[in-house]
């Protein structure tokens, strides 16, 4: 029989089934040896092999029923065709991890208990009687009995006098804990889209809902996830980053009482449980990020992708999927209808919508009656700036403060400063194994005093400083450039009397200082908040009446052909962050370019208007969505390797296509170094695909992924495939 196994090869393996064995289905787990390993693998094939064959037996059959279903299986096909990575490894990415190393996919059960016979006169012992009587009607789980006040002394006391037999239940649908809270009446631009989803269930129907920060489209989802639900169907919700937005799952279970939580938090055991309980049917909503995507389910009724344009749906190693995309798909393959909602969609998003792909719904209004914030380019050309942020924003800051409100800062920038230089010499502190500054970190030290921690942001490498230069020993180092802790200590010099909350991915490391930072914004006091694109995710302010946005520059700047788009969409998002109805939010953006026609027409025309002209001129520069991409990356520790390497590629791509005529159709650029041209200690260089037709697309990697492996390479390097790549980094 043929078996995917969970190795970085494109092939499957043949193997014997022991004698007497039962054949595994396909999609059932089997265990065998591969060299000195044991392994999980899946059967793709049950049909034996040729007999003459001298095979190896498998080791044992796992699943009696298929771990995998034909829906997960032909998933599993398209996924390893569509981003030419190995069908092994991406069936074992499908099993939840502790299933990868064979953990048992049965039903989950839990423990219940059964009345043995009649316990005869318990009236000494009342709350046994109770518990008896309880039990008169039929077996009750343990935990639904502790509930009901029933207590483990009592459950303990009647099972030793021989009355209860312990016995596995099977779980039925999840325990609803009780929703607080009614639906609202929805304004009629929900009213419309509503009514247009719930129209659909039963049948594929793609829909991209645009609509700004606060315009009620979860209100939407929550409403659609409701008509849902009475069908008895499923609902899958994909979230950028659950993590650092729990109010987001909260108002879920305040409308449906539960609402199950997938995220890189969560541990092996409880995801083999939701694993189970979405597979069976017994979760009913499942919120999770990027991997949730992959969860099977006995009767989804709709997807719902909530910030779609978010870049953390794209896997960027390993198996280098877009969540987003692999949901459209299951939409199809599953006929169901799809809500892809944000703010500022993708680029994709919108060219999908025009073309006809997807239904376009659009909320214009902000639900909550809030009016749109006025947003102002700050010209800082020429200007000093103490610690990035120039007078004339220092003073607007203190006087929103000074009129009771509370002020955002942003900087995408974590850390003190973004490198060290040493005065004496010139010498930058660098990360030897990238070649980029080291981003310098306070440690509680005061101001003026050098001393801390260096990290790059890139590799993670860490080192301490004393404030000398590595290169002359001159005790003269100065940081250069501004971080979110920089501007936390020039906002709290200048203004003492407000906290300061920093909000990055340093301070987010504790749930509950995070936590407790967005209850005391919450209570509406004065406060100043400073941080990076986590405050652009989830959270709405209603009491920031000034948005400060400092560091745009570097954005507009950045070499990467979605940086614009990217940039757009932080500006947007960031923006819609604060303000309500009587208090109309202020947007700052502090640039040393004022007429730059990204920001100019961003203020003008709004964010449609920008996808428009950058559409335009995608489509005149022939990049994604106006053509298809593909990126081959390789690295080394060896300098040369790489490039190479990736020449040969496209050297024997080019012949392959020449002798088949289609040559022309499709576009090989580079190899070049990669933009981060040393990351850790390895060279890397990048070839970059573009085809005007999916097909074209797919039959150049498919060259690429059969015959790559059969260019002589060192032992160093490293090469990947990456599909309607993100980053070109
Ligand atoms: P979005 O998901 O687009 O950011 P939300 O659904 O979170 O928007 O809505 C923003 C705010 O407006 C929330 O406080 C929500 O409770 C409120 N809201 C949404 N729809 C309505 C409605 N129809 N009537 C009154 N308030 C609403
Ligand atoms: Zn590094």
């Amino acid at each position: 029989m043929r078996l995917a196994l969970p190795l970085p090869l494109h092939q499957q393996f043949d193997y014997a089934l022991p004698a007497g064995a039962a054949p595994p289905l396909p999609g059932a787990r089997v265990k065998v040896r591969f060299g000195r390993q044991q392994l999980v693998g899946i059967c793709t094939d049950p049909a034996p092999a040729d007999p003459h064959e001298r095979l190896r037996p498998l080791t044992a059959v796992i699943d009696a029923t298929p771990a995998l279903d034909p829906e997960q299986l032909a998933l599993g096909h398209w996924l390893s065709e569509y981003y030419h990575h190995p069908l092994g490894e991406v069936l074992s990415l499908l099993l939840p991890p502790a299933a990868r190393r064979g953990a048992s996919l049965a039903p989950a059960t839990v423990t219940g208990y059964r009345l043995l016979g009649s316990p005869g006169d318990l009236t000494r012992a009342p709350k046994q009687a109770a518990l008896a009587a309880r039990l008169v009607a039929g077996p009750a789980p343990r935990a639904t009995l502790l509930t009901e006040g029933h207590s483990a002394a009592t459950i303990r006391a009647l099972s030793q006098k021989g009355h209860l037999e312990t016995i596995e239940l099977d779980p039925g649908p999840a325990p609803t804990a009780v929703a607080t809270q009614a639906p609202l009446t929805p304004r009629p631009e929900q009213a419309e889209a509503i009514e247009a989803i719930c129209d659909s269930f039963g049948r594929f129907a793609p829909f991209l809902l645009e609509g700004i920060t606060g315009s009620g489209k979860t209100e939407v989802y929550l409403q659609c996830m409701a008509r849902v639900l009475m069908r008895g169907e499923q609902v899958l919700v994909l979230v950028p980053e659950i993590a650092l937005t729990p109010q987001t799952r909260a108002r879920f279970e305040a409308r449906f009482g539960t609402a199950a939580a997938l995220h890189s938090q969560v541990s092996d055991g409880e995801r083999l449980d939701l694993w189970r309980g979405c597979r069976d049917g017994t979760v009913s909503v499942l919120i999770g990020t990027r991997s949730a995507s992959l969860t099977p389910f006995a009767r989804l009724g709709l997807i719902i992708v909530d910030e779609e344009h978010d870049g953390s749906y794209k896997q960027t190693e390993g198996l280098r999927y877009s969540a987003r995309d692999l949901a459209v798909k299951r939409a199809a393959d599953l006929r169901i209808p799809l809500v892809l909602g944000s703010a500022t969609p993708a680029l994709e998003s919108i060219a999908n919508a025009r073309a006809g792909r997807y239904r376009h719904l659009i909320l214009r209004e902000r639900a909550g009656g809030a009016a749109e914030p006025q947003v102002r380019l700050l010209d800082i050309r020429g200007q000093s700036l103490e610690d990035g942020i120039s007078m004339d924003l220092r003073r607007a800051i203190g006087a929103h403060l000074d009129a009771g409100a509370q002020v955002l800062v942003f900087l995408n920038r974590r850390g003190y400063a973004p490198s060290l230089i040493c005065g004496a010499c010139g010498h930058v502190a660098t990360c030897a194994a990238c070649d980029q500054p080291m981003t310098y970190h306070r440690q509680g030290q005061p101001s003026g005093d050098v001393r801390g921690q260096l990290r790059c942001h890139h590799c993670g490498a860490r080192a301490t400083t004393d404030g000398s230069c590595e290169a002359c020993a001159a005790q003269a180092l100065v940081p250069v450039g501004v971080g979110t802790q920089r501007s936390e200590e020039a906002l709290k010099r200048w203004f003492p009397q407000v906290p300061c909350y920093r909000i990055d991915r340093d301070t987010a490391r504790s749930k509950a200082r995070l936590q407790a930072h967005f209850e005391a914004i919450a209570s509406g006091a004065p406060a100043l908040l400073i941080g990076t694109q986590i405050l652009a995710k989830g959270h709405h302010f209603p009491n920031v009446t000034l948005v400060a946005m400092l560091g745009v520059d570097g954005g507009l700047a950045a070499a990467d052909y979605r940086a614009p788009e990217r940039t757009a969409q932080l500006i947007v998002q960031v923006a819609g962050r604060a303000g309500r109805a009587e208090r109309p939010g202020e947007v700052w953006i502090q640039t040393l370019q004022p007429e730059n026609p990204l920001l100019t027409g961003l203020l003008r025309e709004g964010y449609p208007g920008f996808a428009s002209r950058e559409l335009e001129r995608r489509r005149e520069a022939g990049l994604p969505p106006a053509a298809l991409m593909a990126l081959l990356r390789a690295d080394s520790p060896e300098a040369t390797a790489p490039g190479a390497f990736l020449t040969r590629l496209r050297d024997g791509l080019r012949r392959a296509h020449a002798e088949r005529g289609a040559g022309a159709a499709i576009e090989l650029l580079g190899p070049v170094p990669a933009p981060m041209q040393r990351l850790g200690g390895r060279h890397r260089f990048q070839l970059l695909l573009l085809a005007s037709e999916r097909a074209l697309l797919h039959r150049a990697l498919r060259w690429v992924s059969r015959h790559g492996h059969d260019i002589r390479t060192p032992g160093h390097l490293r090469w990947s495939i990456d599909v309607d790549p993100l980053d070109c980094v």
